[in-house]
């Protein structure tokens, strides 16, 4: 088969949410749709429920059930679809945004009692800064929740992001009878059903015949009547191009965990999302039918077995075709490597690949080569853009408690840095290493792991920083000024870019005012 017609057949998404939305849910009964797996339950949830910080053994655990669910692969009507998971815990978001590198669209699931809830505003907001596709999935109608009304003019203003419902759903809660697909003009019948896949489908051409009296009852008929005449009136016909280009997110109805209208996202999803797309380099646009191989790893996964120190590298392929065993250069190390055991996902399963094509993710079996963003080719040199790094918001200095392990501890903390866990800014004098994460529970990881993977013993100390904002200005002087006036609160990172340790919102918008020429950037790319 050519790599065109592998591309054509490639759907390669996530699945976002707020924490208990229903993301594991849905994922299980997609790949129950898909035949991946066999029965429900199967699906382990990632979350890290335990938000008390001591409990080791239980981010442990979910880091290793992380790493089994990373991907997961199965076929449908003709289409290979990739699903990448997508940690929900606030504290692990790092991860999930540069997940999102590696996907071409997204579906979103939103409980229909809670609306747009905290996490899925930071979501999207990294799905609309690439454009990304994205569905919506209204969650949970068999429980009592807001007016779908509401609930769309909520997504509309919290996400910046249009809305075209595609179905629509009669009622809710006890009264749940079903959604009506105005896409497809069916109507499918409710019944609360969790292991069957099956669901009552009358097709209606015309919501104005009478049998639809009959079969939801003359109120409930009455009132799907008015709403989708409501929802024609109101909303633009669904157009494909805006949904491709991220302007506007059909919204489907439904209830994951009694497999109801799981089947039409399904359909819906392999009709209208699109085939993998290319990325940005820093030598121009990469198209998937380009046909030299290149990736970029969005992921690394340290293995849980202190025994074996190696790691999986999480790589999606962009152009081209990867083959086992074929030399490919490793750009940042300027280095040519080869695989002899790339892994694929195919739900539960991990097996060796021979080829991947564009929107595969395959993992790499590495012993520290690997940091994320870095790119692979054929030859070509290049490399790819947009991982991002996002700009901490908890602060910590790392001591050392055991100077006999000083390098134990270098090597541990470069590691860590290189799988995305934290990020560390050295400030001078002294080189004080300060760790910088997104949420409050990397610490507990990282001092964790230094110790059981590198024998290194490390303490914490708080410190009161709100932001680390990267600088940068076409003035130099501008720069030394900036950095002479604020010279405790600079540091470098781990490519020497200075940044400007805010202790508080108010003096970082002082310092944005009074230094109009300098930028003070949120988020900076790995390199
Ligand atoms: P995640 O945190 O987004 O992965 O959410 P889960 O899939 O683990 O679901 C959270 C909870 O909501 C679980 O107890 C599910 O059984 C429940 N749930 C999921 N879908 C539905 C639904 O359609 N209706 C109801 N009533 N509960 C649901």
């Amino acid at each position: 088969m050519t790599n065109q017609k592998e591309i054509e057949k490639r759907r390669t998404f996530g699945i976002i949410a707020h924490p208990d939305a229903g993301k594991t849910t849905l994922t299980e009964k997609l790949l129950l749709f898909g035949g991946a797996i066999q029965t429900a339950g199967a699906v382990k949830s990632n979350k890290i429920k335990k938000t008390a910080t001591s409990d080791f053994m239980e981010i442990e655990k979910q880091r290793g059930i992380s790493v089994a669910t990373s991907v997961m692969a199965f076929d449908y009507r003709g289409k290979h679809i990739n699903i990448l998971d997508t940690p929900g815990h606030k504290d692990f978001a790092e991860d999930t945004y540069r997940t999102l590198t590696a996907v071409d669209s997204v579906i979103l699931v939103i409980d229909n009692a809670s609306g747009v809830e905290s996490q899925t505003e930071k979501l999207m907001e990294v799905c609309r800064m690439r454009n990304t596709p994205v569905i919506v999935f209204i969650n949970k109608m068999d429980r009592y929740g807001k007016d779908a009304f509401d609930v769309l003019d909520e997504i509309e203003q919290k996400l910046g992001i249009g809305v075209r419902p595609l179905a629509w759903p009669i009622g809710m809660g006890d009264d749940f009878k079903g959604v009506y697909n105005m896409y497809k003009h069916e109507l499918s019948l409710f019944d609360a059903n969790k292991t069957n896949i099956s669901e009552e489908l009358v097709k209606f051409n015309d919501l104005s015949d009478p049998a639809l009296d009959e079969i939801i009852g003359e109120k409930a008929a009455r009132e799907l009547r008015e709403e989708v005449e409501l929802v024609d009136g109101v909303y633009d016909p669904f157009n494909q191009e805006d949904y491709l280009s991220g302007k506007i997110a059909p919204v489907f109805f439904g209830s994951a965990v009694n497999n109801f209208g799981v089947r039409e996202l399904l359909e819906a999803f392999v009709e209208i999302s699109p085939s993998p797309r290319g990325r940005d380099t820093d030598a121009g646009f990469v198209e998937p039918n380009d046909p030299k191989f290149s990736g970029f790893v969005f992921k690394i996964h340290a293995n849980l077995d202190p025994n074996h120190r190696d790691r999986i590298a999480f790589l999606r392929i962009v152009s081209g075709k990867f083959e086992r065993n074929t030399f490919y250069k490793h750009i940042r190390n300027n280095k040519k490597m080869k695989f002899a055991n790339p892994t694929s996902f195919m739900a539960q399963e991990k097996s060796i690949v021979d080829e991947a094509y564009p929107g595969d993710v395959i993992g790499l079996y590495d012993s520290s080569n690997f940091k994320i963003g870095d790119t692979l080719t054929e030859g070509k040199d290049f490399n790819f853009v947009g991982i991002p790094s996002f700009s901490p918001e908890f602060f910590q200095e790392l001591r050392n408690d055991d100077p006999m392990k000083s390098k134990q501890l270098e090597k541990g903390i470069r590691q860590l840095m290189d799988e995305g866990v934290a990020q560390m800014f050295i400030q001078e004098p002294g080189s004080r290493k300060i760790v910088g994460t997104v949420g409050q529970l990397q610490f507990e990881v990282i001092l964790y792991r230094l110790l059981h993977e590198y024998g290194a013993k490390c303490s914490f100390t708080p410190m009161n920083y709100h932001k680390a904002c990267w600088i940068t200005s076409d003035k130099p002087e501008e720069i030394e000024k900036f950095m002479r006036a604020k010279v405790g609160s600079i540091a470098k990172d781990k490519d020497e870019n200075y940044v400007f340790l805010a202790e508080t919102s108010f003096l970082l918008e002082m310092a944005e005012r009074d230094y109009p020429e300098i930028t003070f950037h949120k988020t900076s790319e790995f390199k």
